[in-house]
């Protein structure tokens, strides 16, 4: 019996700066599984399927990348494209960080901004609270300031406080 195929993303999960919950996150969308509504109503939990923001199909594809909020976010940390992929995963093959990134540091940059545009999501949905996309990239840039601890070569420290300033001035 053939052995099941290496899972080539699995590396830009585990492999990764981000703090072990937000890993999970991260496996979780690579599972298409987020709890989006599309989700959840074909699981009959909620009776909607639509985006409470916009009224679109809200599968995770949308609340990441489509939804007028999360558009915000990309054209404010300068990644217009990205609203324009069609798979998430296409994320680490952006010309928007340049080659010498660290693996590890690019997992974390794309894995910080997914996050807090899914805790933006979950803010509006359950808090009634409209996070501008300035307030998500500051955000943003606070975790990355945060994952700097967690990473041991000097370049890769480097490389994440450099990122949370970039989005900081942003
Ligand atoms: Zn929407």
């Amino acid at each position: 019996m053939n052995k099941l195929p290496a899972d080539a993303f699995a590396a830009s999960i585990w492999h990764n700066a981000a703090i072990p919950r937000c890993k999970q996150f991260l496996w979780l969308l690579h599972r298409d599984r987020l709890p989006s509504a599309a989700l959840l109503h074909h699981r009959h939990i909620v009776e909607s399927p639509l985006c409470a923001y916009c009224g679109e199909h809200e599968d995770q594809h949308h609340i990441l990348l489509q939804c007028p909020p999360a558009k915000l976010v990309w054209r404010a940390i300068g990644w217009p494209a990205a609203p324009d992929l069609l798979d998430f995963r296409e994320l680490w093959a952006l010309p928007a960080l340049p080659d010498e990134t660290p693996p590890a540091v690019r997992s974390a940059i794309i894995t910080a901004i997914l996050w807090n545009i899914w805790k933006a999501r979950n803010s509006w949905i359950f808090d009634s609270s409209l996070h501008s996309a300035a307030t998500t990239v500051c955000n943003i840039a606070g975790d990355l300031r945060l994952w700097t601890y967690r990473v041991k070569s000097t370049l890769a420290s480097d490389f994440l406080r450099m990122w949370a300033q970039q989005l900081h001035v942003a």
